[in-house]
């Protein structure tokens, strides 16, 4: 590949981290070429309204603010390819990366594939994401003030998504599979004694009553196999969630989630020049203010990086081979 042909920056997603980033490479004069995905804007175009993006004091759809985002970085030249990576080699440099045959390199990249939220799989799910069912407490609680409300799950996730939802909800049940639960106990102990909330133990949602809105779910006790209805409006599904890293994981060091890692206080990977931002390396915070700062930084240190390349042509930072 001749070097005419070598991009500054590939970015690799389509959401707040790597659109954030586009709009830092971009306004650097990067010319970055953002990979974003054939479903671009990753977890809030299943968002309704967004409440808690600083700058949108009235809200604004998901949707929205993601072709926001987007339309802001084009704006200083960010290019787009809508359409999925099924292949990275960062092996040496340039760092290459695939579109099925199409090939694209570049002397630095940033991941930003984000995390997937585990759903349940079940049909009535489909039907009613962001209609009252929901994968994120802290989007989406305040819409159900004064509601009867259920959470799937029995990890750290599901507690704290449960004890948020008491300061909005009439009443939450956290339904878990077993008896059992995964969470830690200083977050049982709250759940326990926090009036609003019942555990219900031993079952599963078979499935998510309601032709508009949720009204109802069908429970099944994991032990009898006996089914059950109960009133309800709505669902928050927290069984955990996939960072999507499937492409990354034999060349870049992961934790055993699967999350990147990135040294502390940057987003550098073990690779030179591959930088991660958002979701795909933050399992703890997952906002998107948090996932729009970190693709900053990314911006920021591979502007660093290739500064730096540039300044010593022969002692180019070379990615080792994994
Ligand atoms: P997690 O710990 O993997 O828990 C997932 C839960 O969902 C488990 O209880 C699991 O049941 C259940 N589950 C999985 N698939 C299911 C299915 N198909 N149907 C019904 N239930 C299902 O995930 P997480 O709660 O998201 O936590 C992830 C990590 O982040 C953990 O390390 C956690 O400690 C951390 N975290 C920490 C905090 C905090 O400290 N404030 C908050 C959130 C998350 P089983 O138990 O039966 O497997």
């Amino acid at each position: 590949m001749s070097d005419q042909n070598v991009h500054e920056l590939i970015i690799i997603g389509g959401g707040p981290a790597g659109y954030t980033a586009a709009l830092y490479a971009a306004r650097a004069d990067l010319a970055p070429l953002v990979i974003e995905g054939f479903n671009w804007g990753g977890q809030l175009m299943i968002t309704s309204d967004v409440e808690n993006y600083p700058g949108y004091a009235d809200g604004v759809m998901g949707p929205e603010m993601m072709a926001d985002f987007r339309r802001q970085a084009e704006r200083f030249g960010a290019e787009y390819v809508t359409d999925n990576v099924t292949k990275v080699d960062f092996s040496e440099q340039p760092l290459r990366v695939w579109v099925e045959d199409e090939e694209y390199a570049a002397r630095a990249v940033v991941i930003a594939t984000g995390a997937s939220a585990r759903w349940l799989g079940i049909e009535s799910e489909e039907k009613h994401k962001g209609r009252g069912v929901s994968a994120c407490a802290t989007c989406d609680a305040s819409f159900f003030r004064a509601k009867d409300v259920y959470v799937v799950g029995g990890g750290d996730s599901a507690f704290e998504e449960a004890l948020f939802l008491t300061k909005f909800a009439t009443r939450v049940h956290l339904v878990h599979r077993r008896s059992e639960f995964r969470a830690s106990k200083i977050m049982v102990d709250r759940a326990e004694q926090n009036e609003k909330l019942d555990f219900v133990p031993n079952a599963v949602v078979e499935e998510i009553i309601g032709d508009v809105k949720v009204q109802g779910l069908k429970l099944r006790n994991t032990i009898t196999d006996e089914l059950r209805e109960v009133p309800a409006d709505g669902l928050f599904v927290a069984i955990g969630h996939d960072p999507n890293t499937a492409l990354f994981k034999d060349q870049l060091d992961h934790d055993e989630g699967g999350y990147l890692i990135t040294k502390p206080g940057s987003t550098e990977t073990n690779i030179p020049g591959v930088f991660a931002a958002g979701d795909v390396q933050d399992h703890i915070y997952r906002q998107a203010v948090t996932a729009a700062g970190s693709g900053c930084m990314a911006a920021l240190d591979a502007e660093k990086f290739l500064a730096a390349m540039e300044g010593h042509p022969g002692t180019a930072p070379t990615a080792p081979r994994p």
